[in-house]
């Protein structure tokens, strides 16, 4: 029996638990978006998010969900009728391509088995077959949320360059910024797209695009019609600190308290953090005997286990959501659901964002619970394995 005295345990791979520094932030009384105080807010945001992103290039903000930041990466670089080369890592690049689609871009995507990462010689390999150059951007998930796979972006840029084509490279950094070590600068990328409700401790609201100077240069070209994601109007505020809209000015608030957490505690040890708990995170599952969807990432070119969730599947007949929902109701506890292909065979215990030790293992004692009250065949100790893991007294 659920029992909803304090808060709601939030365990799905974003949006994530907003720390309550954050949430007094947000709380403060609006301001005059076109005062100074706003001026100094706005840019001391825009120079956190640069740090975390870690680049100097432009950045541009949206209130919007990562959807919107998607899109406008999209039609301020490209061109109606312009090939994308993108990589099927699981739903969220599929959503991506059919929004590409949408917008009347031409998607090729390379197919991919739900499991492992993008393989960054299938890029090089198809780029290298483009000699007329008619893809003009290849898209990539850094880290895809509805399998818990991480991608090597740094190989992917590496793959462009070795075939010699000049294509744009979009990443997307959504479940990863924040979480996962990722750089802007010297990783090549021309636009990263992100959001704030994972590893950036908001709620969901602001979306992003970091945007390289080849970026920008491919901007005074492209044609795709745009009026409220266009950058160019959007380019100043990071400049001046005043946005052409409305902006979201306590969430920039929000923001402001978010970006000064993960740098007090700083990026190499966040991602250190995040690393830590999904090892335990496996060791509890493979100590349940239940298997990790991330294929071994020693045989999969461009794989990698994801630090900021963990994908888990369920042994054959038995339903992931029906796990789900005995989770819920006994532990008032949400984990995250498989996503189209993978709907009913996953859960997803997210593991980004505001996260310690006493959450994980309170996360993991409600999953191991859960499976023994929903009849899911498993062995127990993975609450044990967790621990030890933690604790440095794994033996692995
Ligand atoms: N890309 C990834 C990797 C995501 O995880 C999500 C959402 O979870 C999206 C894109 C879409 O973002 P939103 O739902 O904020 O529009």
């Amino acid at each position: 029996m659920s029992v909803a005295s304090s808060r709601h345990f939030l365990q799905i791979p974003g949006p994530t638990n907003v720390p309550d520094r954050v949430l007094h932030a947000i709380a403060n009384p609006t301001i005059d978006h076109r005062g100074p105080d706003f001026a100094d807010l706005a840019l001391e945001v825009f120079d956190k998010l640069r740090a975390v992103a870690r680049t100097s290039a432009d950045v541009v903000i949206y209130p919007s969900s990562g959807t919107g930041a998607w899109e406008a990466a999209l039609v301020n670089t490209l061109s109606p009728g312009d090939e994308v080369l993108m990589y099927e890592t699981g739903h969220f690049a599929e959503l991506w391509s059919e929004l590409a689609t949408t917008l009347g871009l031409r998607p090729e995507t390379i197919p991919g088995d739900w499991r492992s990462g993008v393989d960054p010689d299938a890029i090089e390999q198809r780029l290298r077959a483009d000699t007329q150059h008619r893809i003009k951007a290849v898209a990539v998930v850094h880290n895809e949320t509805s399998t818990g796979v991480v991608s090597d972006v740094p190989a992917v840029r590496a793959a462009i360059d070795a075939a010699g084509h000049p294509a744009l490279l979009l990443v997307d950094t959504i479940s990863s910024l924040g979480s996962i070590d990722y750089r802007h600068d010297e990783w090549g990328v021309d636009v990263t797209i992100s959001c704030s409700q994972k590893g950036l401790m908001l709620p969901p609201g602001i979306g992003l695009n970091v945007i390289s100077a080849k970026a920008l240069l491919a901007a005074q070209s492209a044609k795709l019609t745009k009026a409220y994601w266009d950058w160019q109007p959007l380019l100043s505020a990071g400049k001046q600190g005043y946005f052409r809209y409305t902006p979201p000015t306590n969430m920039l608030f929000g923001m402001r308290e978010a970006l000064s957490m993960l740098l007090e505690e700083g990026l190499d040890e966040v991602c250190a953090r995040h690393d830590r708990h999904a090892a335990a995170t496996r060791a509890a599952v493979r100590a349940w005997g239940l298997e990790v969807l991330c294929r071994d990432p020693g045989t999969t070119p461009g794989t990698d286990h994801s630090s900021a969730l963990t994908a888990v599947l369920m042994p054959p007949e038995h339903d992931a959501d029906r796990l789900r929902e005995v989770i819920l109701e006994h532990f008032d506890t949400s984990l995250g659901a498989g996503l189209s292909k993978v709907a009913k065979k996953v859960f997803r215990i997210g593991h980004l964002g505001a996260f310690n030790d006493a959450t994980l293992l309170g996360t993991l004692g409600v999953v191991e619970a859960g499976l023994g009250l929903a009849g899911v065949p498993h062995e127990p100790g993975g609450v044990t394995a967790a621990i030890a893991e933690l604790t440095g007294r794994s033996g692995e």
